[in-house]
């Protein structure tokens, strides 16, 4: 009897089973069209004001480059230092993308291509999110290469530089582009510079006058060699970080460790996937993100090349990218 009444109810209910999968199946469909347009519509976190972005169809332009056509911009391989052999892919320059992007960057035949269009989709700007992105130990003759991505993102950062020789330009160029200079010391050596208070001292203000001389800025903003947790400086003169910590507050300088390391010092040419995947695994939802990176040359290449895409990725989380200065709350390591 049970059974009976089954059968009758089931084949009643396949007709109207099968008309709501389908109704429903072109409902989910048109969301997601709905969906895919929104998401194209809607500007991306690299904008910028003003007409530099247009919009264009149910798409928005970025970059922020309209100075007689969108910016498009060749980094050869030897300009980069990356020429070689000792990079980790040599047959195969190429980075695979194990990261969906729009960007059509990358090395292609051992060339940096920066797109020459470049579409970010909408990500809502999250308040009170920032990255800074730090650069340490240049300039180099990656410097050009840095300077050039960030203008092309719309991005300020910061670089804590050291003497080089024969790099005048660069500290000018830095500072030309609205980025913010800051001390790292005059030699990196970690034997002068850690030898004794006084010897930091002094090289901190070797480093100070010398960027005055380059550029007309005073900075009082400062990351330690090694960062304020380093032990190296236990070789030189135990104890001395407790007391620099100290003495460089006292002496009115701001010292800003990181909270993201790419990592890109460790070892030479790190592929830019690692360093991508060293900085997105460790945001976390840190709302204050310091992002540590290297303006060393060749053997930091690869930061260049993973640059772009660590840059789309703060877009994409919704943090606003600044440069530091002397008021941005310090990130200090406690270990
Ligand atoms: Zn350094």
């Amino acid at each position: 009897m049970s059974g009976t009444n089954h059968d009758t109810g089931f084949s009643f209910y396949i007709p109207i089973v099968l008309i709501t999968a389908f109704l429903l199946g072109c409902f989910s469909l048109s969301l997601m069209s709905i969906r895919e347009n929104a998401s194209s519509i809607l500007p991306g976190g690299a904008v910028s004001d003003g007409d530099s972005v247009k919009s264009e169809g149910s798409v928005r332009k970025s970059p922020v480059y309209n100075d007689g056509g969108l910016k498009y911009r060749l980094v050869s391989a030897s300009d980069l230092g990356i020429g070689n052999k000792s990079i980790s892919q040599p047959d195969d320059p190429a980075p695979k993308r194990n990261v969906s992007s729009q960007a059509e960057q990358g090395l292609t035949d051992g060339v940096l291509r920066l797109p020459m269009e470049h579409y970010i989709n909408f990500f809502p700007h999250r308040s009170g999110y920032t990255a800074y992105l730090t650069f340490d130990d240049g300039p180099s003759e990656n410097t050009e290469a840095i300077l050039d991505i960030l203008d092309y993102y719309n991005v300020k950062a910061t670089f804590f530089v050291i003497y080089h020789k024969d790099m005048e330009d660069k500290y000018k160029a830095i500072v030309n582009a609205g980025h913010t200079i800051a001390l790292h010391s005059y030699t990196h050596d970690y034997s002068s510079v850690y030898a004794s208070e006084a010897s930091f001292f002094n090289e901190m203000d070797m480093i100070s006058d010398y960027i005055y001389r380059q550029t007309g800025v005073r900075t009082m903003l400062m990351r330690f060699p090694g960062g304020s947790s380093n032990t190296i400086s236990r070789k030189y003169s135990r104890g001395l970080m407790s007391v620099l910590k100290k003495s460089v507050k006292e002496r009115g300088y701001v010292y800003q460790d990181w909270n993201v390391d790419s990592c890109d010092a460790e070892k030479p040419y790190t592929p830019p996937e690692k360093l991508f995947s060293n900085v997105s695994n460790s945001v976390g939802d840190k709302k204050t993100v310091i992002v540590l990176m290297h303006d060393s040359g060749n053997k930091t290449a690869t930061t260049v090349q993973a640059l772009p895409e660590i840059i789309e990725f703060f877009f994409a989380k919704g943090y606003s990218m600044e440069k530091l200065d002397m008021t941005v709350e310090e990130i200090h390591h406690n270990w």
